[in-house]
């Protein structure tokens, strides 16, 4: 029996952006990873062309964690030789001084903006009745750009595998892997796998309580004389144009992506395929709010993106990693903006069999209801 296993030191369960993120870090490290994937790298929730890189958070570990990111993305950049988080800045309308507590802590520049003067923040908004906190030092993610860097730097370790099952047997000799063509034994194994990482973490006794849901993304194209900016990423949880949304840049492409926030705006995947008349609906309420917050872009969908997204029940922002002794998983929402930093707390996590500090901290506040 043991001469049909496979001895690895690390396997990384998932090559979308935080589990590229972290077997690029133990890479650096000089560890034998092993990345598996059972789909092509970025295909699940990191797929798509852009993503909001910004500061403010409510959980303040989370802002420190987003700001330790920004340097590490920089130092991705000078590896790749582009721009994967660019300078737009990001405008949040609906926030007050408390929110932006967390920038205060960590010295985060932002500023406050008269909501008269909107539409020199953020060109094809109209004036507001809010002010508006800009925050300068934030913008779009490429992401698929990110995508494609990760890939190329993690070269062959990437095994185009699915794995079917993580077990601990026991024996002392390491955590089991199955797959379609082998059982591998790894010293330590990083579930990174997206929607399927409660699945996998439950081989090992890791309970996590996480819901995955559909989520439409419209993106409208930018009236010609707003092209050139500027041209922030968004978040309104005013409700004074209707629903709260986020939004992004898609590049320099002159097209705008748009989603709605808050409860019960997604369309929980609980095993049945959701009506697609509810998605329909979501994108006229957009269209909708474009045509009233948004003048500056054509309020007919040029194209859209359905996408599947997980959350804790923290929510939006939330992070949780759990770790038990050989396996260590992650999962939450909105973490594109933190793989660098968190790709080098799970690779030292890995090494080291441990968990950081600031990562059991805020998994203990993510998995408390909002
Ligand atoms: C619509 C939308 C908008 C978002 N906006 C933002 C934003 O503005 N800012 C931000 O920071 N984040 C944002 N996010 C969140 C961010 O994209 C995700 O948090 C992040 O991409 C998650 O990356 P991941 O590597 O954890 O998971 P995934 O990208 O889902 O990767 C998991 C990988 O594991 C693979 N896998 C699964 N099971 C197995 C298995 N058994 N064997 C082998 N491989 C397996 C999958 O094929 C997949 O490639 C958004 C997400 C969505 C969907």
């Amino acid at each position: 029996m043991s001469e049909l296993r496979r001895h690895i030191d690390v396997a990384v369960i998932g090559a979308g952006v935080l589990g590229l993120a972290a077997t690029d870090a133990l890479a650096r490290r000089g560890a034998e990873v092993v990345c598996f994937e059972g789909r092509r790298p970025g295909q699940g929730q990191s797929g798509g062309l852009t993503r909001t890189f910004r500061n403010r958070h409510d959980d303040e570990d989370v802002v420190r964690l987003v700001a330790d990111s920004l340097a590490l993305w920089r130092d991705w950049e000078k590896r790749c030789g582009r721009t994967l988080v660019g300078s737009e800045g990001t405008a949040y309308l609906g926030f007050g001084e408390s929110d932006a507590a967390g920038l205060d802590t960590h010295g985060i520049a932002h500023r406050w903006v008269e909501g008269e003067l909107a539409p020199e923040v953020f060109g094809p908004l109209r004036p507001v009745s809010g002010r508006l906190l800009v925050d300068p030092d934030s913008g779009a993610i490429r992401s698929r750009r990110t995508i494609e860097a990760l890939t190329s730097w993690v070269g062959d370790r990437i095994v185009s595998e699915e794995v079917h099952g993580v077990c601990d047997p026991g024996d002392g000799g390491g955590v089991e892997l199955q797959t379609a063509d082998a059982i591998y034994r790894a010293r330590h194994v990083l579930i990174c796998a997206g929607a399927a990482t409660p699945r996998l973490a439950a081989g090992v006794g890791i309970d996590i309580p996480l819901e995955a849901a559909l989520h439409a993304r419209p993106h409208f194209r930018v009236r010609d004389e707003h092209a050139s900016g500027p041209l922030p990423c968004w978040v309104d949880r005013s409700g004074e144009f209707g629903p709260m949304v986020y939004g992004s840049p898609i590049g320099t492409t002159g097209r705008y992506v748009i989603g709605m926030i808050g409860k019960g705006v997604d369309v929980p995947m609980d095993g049945g395929l959701p009506p697609g008349t509810e998605m329909e609906e979501h994108v006229r309420r957009l269209s909708r709010y474009v045509e009233r917050a948004l003048p500056g872009l054509h309020p007919e969908p040029v194209g859209i993106r359905v996408c599947s997204m997980t959350k804790l029940p923290a929510g939006s922002d939330a992070i949780g990693v759990w770790h038990t002794d050989g396996v260590t998983a992650v999962t939450g929402h909105n973490l594109f903006k933190m793989a660098p930093v968190l790709g080098e707390l799970l690779a030292d996590g890995a090494q080291e069999n441990r968990l950081a500090g600031i990562l059991a901290r805020c998994t203990d506040r993510a998995t408390q209801a909002a």
